[in-house]
């Protein structure tokens, strides 16, 4: 059988460790390895499968797509970015769109486009506040927006005009804005840096001082959007609306795309002044329609929240049980399991041999981030899996 681990190790860039598994195929909630072993799936792709892996509606939609047509360039009109753009603007705040392939990229054109509202309407503002123990993607520039030592200090120097400051503390905010602020970037709620939630007023105090500065507010729904808190976007629930989002992860159910979205007021960009080759790609706005369809059809977020509130009640009783089960928190289907120490890795390990997969997003944190369309019984099962290795670590 053919190794893939060592082709791996003999043909990469040695970037990431691994774990030792390798996924054939996917279906639902499940996917197979090359011994056609089974696995539940609470990883979905780093928050991406959506829909699950091949769901029926996306495979249609994108073989419908291959069909017919792949990618023209943006300077045609085509038919699948138009159709995604109307449905994003009609179930959003927003009113403007702009496509592109990734979350990084997705979050350097909302720091460029809050750059020329600087330049436009705040003197020549162009500095971005954000917070520390955040995740912006791997840029250069993105690496200097996410306020974590560890992805910085490899890059330095890094490109200027972003201040890291306390997350879920205004004041810290409110010290770091200078007449150079033209916006505030924040994720509603930090996920990478450990599903984090912020206290119920923050986001609200955010938006009062960016309006009474009059900076832009830029959200970050990379991971929170597309329903996965249990809204399709999570300033939702916190009753604020920013004026620059940005998606991608979940947006097309596996399928590589990302969007700046506006309000008119940030809508700023001239002709010209940002592109993408494969931003609006007709394949990949077809997936993103067909996902976005089906989870708005199928009120998916309402089914987020259920699910997502019978997987926190079954992290409860894990703590109950064990005393190094320190806290559960999270919303949604973004949830994350914190221990008094750190067994992550041991656990996780145990967990993939006995056909679950999950995610570490700390040495002492597990996250769960499965697609959004699980049900109690997958949820059982993973619980059941979690359970049995926690009693034998314990
Ligand atoms: C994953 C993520 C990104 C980066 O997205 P990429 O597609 O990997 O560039 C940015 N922000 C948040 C909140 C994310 O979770």
């Amino acid at each position: 059988m053919t190794n893939w681990h060592e082709l791996e190790r003999r043909y990469f860039m040695q970037t990431i460790k691994r774990l030792p598994l390798t996924i054939v195929r996917g279906q639902g909630a499940r996917v197979w390895d090359d011994n056609d072993r089974e696995y539940l799936d609470f990883v979905g792709g780093w928050a991406v499968n959506s829909l699950g892996h091949c769901h029926p509606v996306l495979v249609q939609a994108l073989t419908e797509q291959a069909r017919t047509l792949i990618q023209s360039s943006n300077q045609f009109y085509t038919v699948p970015q138009i159709r995604l753009a109307e449905l994003l603007v009609q179930n959003s705040c927003f009113d403007k769109v702009f496509f592109c392939n990734s979350g990084a990229e997705a979050n350097e054109g909302a720091v460029k486009l809050a750059r020329r509202f600087g330049k436009l309407h705040l003197d020549g503002a162009y500095e971005v506040i954000t917070t520390l123990n955040s995740f912006h993607g791997r840029t250069l520039a993105m690496v200097a927006a996410t306020g974590q030592k560890k992805f910085q200090e490899p890059y330095t120097p890094l490109p200027g005009g972003f201040v890291n400051v306390a997350y879920d503390r205004i004041e810290a905010i409110q010290e770091a804005t200078t007449s150079q602020t033209c916006a505030v970037m924040l994720e509603p709620i930090q996920a990478e840096g450990g599903v984090n939630i912020p206290s119920d007023d923050y986001l609200r105090e955010v938006r009062d001082w960016c309006d009474q500065k009059g900076i832009l507010l830029i959200l970050d729904e990379i991971q929170t959007g597309m329903g996965r808190i249990g809204t399709l976007f999570s300033y939702q629930q916190w009753g604020v609306e920013p004026d620059i989002a940005t998606l991608a992860k979940g947006l097309a159910s596996g399928v590589p795309i990302g969007v700046v979205m506006a309000k008119s007021k940030a809508d700023v960009f001239q002709v010209g002044e940002h592109g993408s080759t494969f931003g609006g790609n007709p394949l990949a706005c077809a997936a993103a329609c067909a996902t976005l369809k089906f989870i708005i059809d199928n009120d998916i977020p309402g089914s987020v929240d259920r699910v997502g509130r019978y997987l926190s009640a079954r992290l409860e009783a894990l703590r109950s049980r064990f005393d190094f089960v320190v806290d559960v928190r999270g919303r949604g289907l973004l949830k994350a399991l914190e221990f008094d120490r750190d067994i992550a890795d041991s656990v996780l390990m145990a967990c993939l041999d006995r056909g679950l997969l999950v995610n570490k997003v700390k040495p002492n944190t597990l996250r769960f981030i499965p697609p959004l369309i699980i049900g109690e019984k997958e949820v059982d099962q993973a619980m059941g899996i979690l359970e049995e290795v926690l009693a034998e670590v314990g």
